[in-house]
């Protein structure tokens, strides 16, 4: 009898590329992947750890599988790195829930699922990373294509290290061929995955560096190449020089600040300094003034001065982000960020945070009106809501775009509005397959 499978995905890309790994294994075992919670047998969440918010909102979606439990037999599995973290003990604190796997275990899943069906059970089996790829991937047109597991850089904040164990890179020959696959499936994109895709190959010697890995993926044939998340203390030049020679690297860097002020960066053992961090974005710029950076930063963190934050401010006026990940901080079990005393008052975390927002908003929008006018490529990537074709810019930047078009293709358009999100404009240039950049 038919299986339904839902899958559903809180936190970062890794995540959602994982659960597209525990959709291609349960696809492969003869379940049937299901869009719907109501109808599904079998209920998985793929859990976040980083912040608080993300680990509350897994428990708070648990109640909408305890409804479906009333009507009909359903089982709820949880796991990524919120299982991996609780463990055994998510099965004691959560009546509902029937099994518990961890942040690499989704190829014993079918397996796991089996043994559900007698007894609640728990297994968080070894990392698994060597192996082909069994993603079943959501979009058709950009591959994310994982090219390290794990972290090692113990961010005093961070659970990732705990919850995903050390930085392990997958050898460079599985992740050219799954991007040659992708090629010959008719992607469009790659997009290179790893908490710190930098530090790919340092812990291997039979791999070579991330610039040679990125040089090598834009040779597949690929029209475009991304890649996420890079380090401050590892982004070399070498890398920024692939960027500016192979002609289908985008231009967008997302390179995580975290703050700007020095003692902060510190305490949270990020191992660069402001300055650094300044020197970096300026060489990108200097070498590829089309560079568009983006970061992540954590407002509140332990002892965070008002003269912290303004630091932190500043750095925002000079480096003017396209956009910002920005979130208080909050405490996480197992880091060393647990031990220190979470002083800053949430009143004042709320308000450095909106402080934040509200002027990268005015940055962003600064930013993208000096678009207008201007004609860009994009690539094509979905329909929105509204029935707009959206895509991204070479730069990463959100692109509305009116005009006859499929998703899938890259596209001219001439940019006629803008948004402190997005740009739009319609479509001057269709060419398939083309290779505009
Ligand atoms: N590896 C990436 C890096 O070093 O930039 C970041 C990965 S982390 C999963 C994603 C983001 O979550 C971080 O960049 C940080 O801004 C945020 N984050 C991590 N731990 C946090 C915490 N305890 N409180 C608030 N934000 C946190
Ligand atoms: Fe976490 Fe730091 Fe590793 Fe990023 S580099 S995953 S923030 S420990």
């Amino acid at each position: 009898m038919e299986t339904r499978v839902y899958i559903e995905t809180w936190g970062c890309q890794m995540n959602l590329h994982q659960s597209e790994g525990i959709a291609g294994v349960l696809a492969s075992a003869g379940y049937t992947i299901e869009e719907n919670l109501d109808r599904a047998d079998v209920v998985i969440f793929n859990g976040c750890m980083v912040r608080q918010k993300a680990e509350e909102k897994v428990f708070g979606r648990v109640g909408a599988v305890v409804e479906e439990k009333r009507k009909r037999p359903v089982l709820l599995g949880v796991g990524g790195c919120l299982g991996q973290i609780h463990g055994e003990a998510l099965l004691k604190r959560v009546a509902s829930i029937d099994f518990v796997f961890g942040s690499s275990g989704h190829k014993a899943l079918p397996g796991l699922i089996e043994r559900a069906r007698k007894q609640r059970v728990t297994e968080l089996s070894e990392p698994v990373f060597d192996t082909e790829s069994t993603a079943r991937r959501k979009s058709q047109v950009s591959g994310m294509v994982t090219i390290t597991e794990g972290c090692s850089n113990f961010c005093t904040y961070c659970i990732v290290p705990y919850a995903r164990g050390p930085m392990r890179s997958r050898p460079r020959d599985l992740i050219l061929k799954e991007v040659e696959r992708l090629c010959g499936d008719g992607y469009r994109e790659v997009l290179l995955l790893g908490q710190n895709v930098n530090s790919y190959g340092t812990d291997r010697t039979d791999n070579g560096d991330f610039a040679g890995l990125l040089t090598a993926v834009s040779r597949t044939g690929i029209s475009r190449v991304r890649f996420t998340t890079s380090h401050p203390k590892d982004m070399s030049e070498t890398v920024l020089r692939v960027m500016v020679q192979e002609p289908n690297v985008c231009h967008h860097l997302h390179l995580a600040c975290q703050s700007g002020s020095d003692s902060v960066l510190r305490a949270m053992n990020r191992r660069y300094d402001r300055d650094h961090y300044i020197a970096i974005t300026k060489m990108g710029r200097d070498l590829m003034p089309d560079l568009n950076i983006t970061t992540d930063l954590i407002v509140g963190f332990p002892g965070e001065t008002d003269d912290d934050f303004e630091r932190t401010m500043d750095l925002i006026e000079r480096v003017r982000f396209g956009s910002v990940f920005a979130a208080k901080y909050s405490p996480r079990p197992m880091t060393r960020g647990a031990d220190l005393p979470d002083n800053v008052p949430a009143s004042v975390k709320e308000a450095r945070l909106e402080r934040v927002l509200s002027r990268q908003r005015t940055i962003a929008l600064e930013e993208n009106r000096h678009f207008i006018g201007c004609e860009i490529e994009v690539l094509t990537e979905g329909v929105a809501k509204n029935g707009e074709l959206y895509g991204r810019a070479d730069d990463h930047r959100t692109v509305m775009c009116q005009g006859d078009t499929d998703v899938g293709e890259l596209v001219t358009i001439r940019v006629e509005g803008t948004s402190a999100s997005s740009l739009s404009g319609g479509i001057l240039v269709r060419e398939k397959h083309g290779g505009m950049k």
